[in-house]
């Protein structure tokens, strides 16, 4: 997976990576940017933005440009804590989480999917060829299937090489942004979701939000990333906002909806992130203390925002002016783990 460790080394040796060689690391300010945009969470939400940029650029519609976008870290291998390469559960089992939300509050959901390598587009056929909008388990498997989908084997040989390490041991303790910690000895247990939000040409809003939830999580465990409300809202007259981070405490905030409904009360993007991360600081402060959460908005207007509880957190952003941005997220704590 990209980080920025690796891309100062990459940029100090000349590398001929010429695209990375193009991010720019911006500092987070509320901007008004021209429509169409995209953002998303994380620094691989770079390459995702990207995939998602060909369609609001030819003027498609959001729904679209974030089903596209998601699907690059659901399919890159190097990435463990989305889609086909996510570590498994404690039982070694790979079970993935995945919403979708368009500009008619249409939704789509599945969650503890197994054997289907791109969650996504199975919460998008929920959303259009069902009147539900969740399906979990073996229901949302045989579904993908029936809609046609592949069924494969996702526990690839890195992750099971990591499950059995984890086993060894067998400890779940969530470690704070994979991307300060992956390159820790014993530091890749871990969790990062990509959440994405586009509004198109027509001023429409969509959502997606996908991820492979904690690593080692308990057989069964959702988080909140497929849960419409916590881990992504969408409203089309307001903005959209999604989440990362530890799922359990955005589920009893009702995260993205409630930072949606401060927007709606004039909060700025950034203001109505803060202040849904305050709410869990406020409700668990001992908890807060120790995990990350974040949260990423947009409103109306294309202004956007993000907040979170520790250091370390990222969103990219693409727009017509810039395609690479990479901002660090403001934060409430400092990362004490970070490395030193
Ligand atoms: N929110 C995800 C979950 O709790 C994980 C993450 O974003 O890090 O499953």
């Amino acid at each position: 997976m990209f980080n920025r460790r690796k891309f100062i080394k990459l940029s100090a040796a000349g590398a001929s990576l010429a695209t990375l060689s193009k991010y720019v690391v911006a500092k987070p300010l509320p901007v008004a940017g021209k429509l169409p945009i995209v953002i998303s969470t994380w620094d691989f939400g770079v390459a995702a933005n990207k995939e998602a940029w060909k369609t609001l650029e030819k003027g498609g519609r959001a729904l679209d440009a974030v089903e596209a976008g998601v699907r690059i870290p659901e399919a890159d291998m190097k990435n463990h804590t989305v889609g086909r390469a996510g570590y498994p559960d404690r039982d070694g089992r790979v079970t993935l989480d995945a919403c979708i939300m368009d500009e008619f509050g249409n939704c789509g959901s599945v969650a503890a999917m197994e054997n289907i390598a791109h969650p996504i587009s199975v919460a998008r056929l929920v959303m259009e060829k069902t009147p539900h909008v969740m399906l979990v388990g073996d229901g949302a498997t045989q579904f993908a299937v029936e809609q046609g989908m592949k069924r494969e084997k996702l526990l690839t040989p890195e992750s099971y090489k990591e499950w059995q390490k984890w086993l060894r041991k067998a400890e779940y303790s969530p470690v704070m942004n994979i991307e300060n910690q992956q390159k820790r000895p014993g530091g890749k247990y871990n969790h990062d979701t990509i959440g994405m939000l586009a509004i198109d040409s027509k001023g429409n809003i969509s959502g997606a939000c996908t991820t492979s939830g904690m690593a080692f999580k308990m057989h069964g465990r959702v988080g909140d990333s497929p849960i419409i409300g916590a881990g992504l809202y969408v409203d089309n007259e307001v903005g959209g906002a999604t989440s990362t981070g530890v799922g359990e405490e955005v589920i009893r905030n009702v995260g993205s909806f409630l930072v949606v409904e401060l927007m709606r009360q004039g909060l700025s993007p950034e203001d109505a992130c803060r202040e849904a991360v305050n709410r869990i600081i406020k409700k668990k402060p001992e908890i807060a203390k120790k995990i990350q959460v974040g949260f990423l908005a947009i409103n109306k207007k294309g202004e956007y925002g993000a907040y979170a509880l520790q250091e370390g957190f990222s969103y990219a952003v693409c727009d017509a002016k810039q395609q690479d941005l990479l901002i660090p997220g403001k934060s409430a704590y400092k990362d004490e783990k970070k490395d030193k």
